[in-house]
């Protein structure tokens, strides 16, 4: 099950003047860790954004509304020092696109890179058309509420094998208010989504793909904290998405997309994959930083000659 953030005790917000929260982030560095990860503690979990933060040393006597107070963020700090634990975690939340999304462990945090994911997801889609989308691998949802938002009058499907993410998922889309249009299914990539076999018109995916070689040697922050289910895709990475692959043919309705995103050197083995699964238009993508980190394809119309 998942495990509860583990400072949830009530929160207790606090005012403080500026001078003693610059002093207290001043001592909290002292004990170690990065300034840019305790500037995410005060700004996510304590309410002082980055720009605040910077008024504050020309106005030092300005007094500050923390939304925790300094006890609190200090024993989040602490524990992030001790244990490695993912600030994202211990807060409880994690900002994602234009989302604040709830994680806990159990889940994978949603990266950055997956963003551009929902843009090319949606390129091309009519928002009014009524489709029948599927998120494989849902994890926190993030892509799944991204999605629902994205086409308002569409039906989704968010998948995952493991119970903690789906309690995650389902949360975040309630959250999000599109919980009547995204349901929740546990279950191993294409499986759970038979009963509407060759009717899928979009299915996205963010699997495991890391080596295992490489997820071994990964910062504890990542290893010792994060799931290896979300992360591991056993020896070349590529298992999950062979799988993934392999189903699209037949799952997709005629013309429908499959888009997955996976490791940055793996953009040519997955295009292949994707073309032998019998997906054509095959094409890859770059991340916001410029790595290749998407492939997509569709299935032919029943027209289409095979290629
Ligand atoms: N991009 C993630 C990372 O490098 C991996 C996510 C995944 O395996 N799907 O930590």
């Amino acid at each position: 099950m998942v495990q509860p953030p583990r400072h949830s005790g009530p929160i207790v917000s606090g005012i403080v003047s500026g001078e003693e929260l610059l002093d207290w982030r001043r001592r909290q560095l002292s004990l170690g860790g990065h300034a840019v990860d305790l500037d995410w503690l005060l700004d996510l979990g304590g309410g002082v954004g980055w720009q605040p933060l910077q008024a504050l040393r020309l106005h030092p006597q300005r007094p500050v509304q923390l939304q925790r107070d300094l006890a609190q963020l200090e024993q989040l700090w602490r524990e992030h020092l001790r244990s490695a634990a993912p600030l994202q975690y211990l807060v409880g939340i994690c900002p994602w696109r234009d989302l604040e999304l709830q994680v806990a462990p159990g889940v994978l945090i949603p990266r950055q890179e997956t963003e551009l994911l929902v843009e090319l997801a949606l390129a091309g889609l009519d928002p009014r058309a009524a489709l029948r989308w599927a998120d494989l691998g849902t994890g926190s949802g993030c892509l799944a509420v991204a999605l629902a938002r994205g086409l308002p009058r569409s039906q989704g499907l968010a998948v995952d094998l493991s119970p903690d993410a789906l309690i995650q998922a389902e949360a975040n889309l309630a959250r999000a208010q599109v919980d009547d249009r995204v349901q929740l299914r546990q279950g191993s990539w294409w499986e759970p989504l038979r009963d509407a076999w060759g009717h899928w018109d979009l299915v996205v995916s963010n699997p495991p793909y890391i080596p295992t070689a490489v997820w071994e040697q990964l910062e504890p922050v990542v290893r010792q904290h994060e799931p290896a289910l979300a992360l591991d895709g056993g020896d070349d990475g590529l298992s999950a998405i062979r799988q993934l692959a392999a189903g699209a043919a037949q799952a997709l309705a005629p013309g429908g997309w499959l888009l997955l995103e996976h490791h940055h050197d793996q953009s040519e083995a997955v295009l292949s994959l994707l073309s032998r699964g019998g997906l054509v238009d095959v094409e890859a993508h770059r991340d916001l930083e410029g790595q290749w980190r998407f492939a997509r394809g569709r299935r032919p119309q029943a027209t289409e000659p095979p290629v």
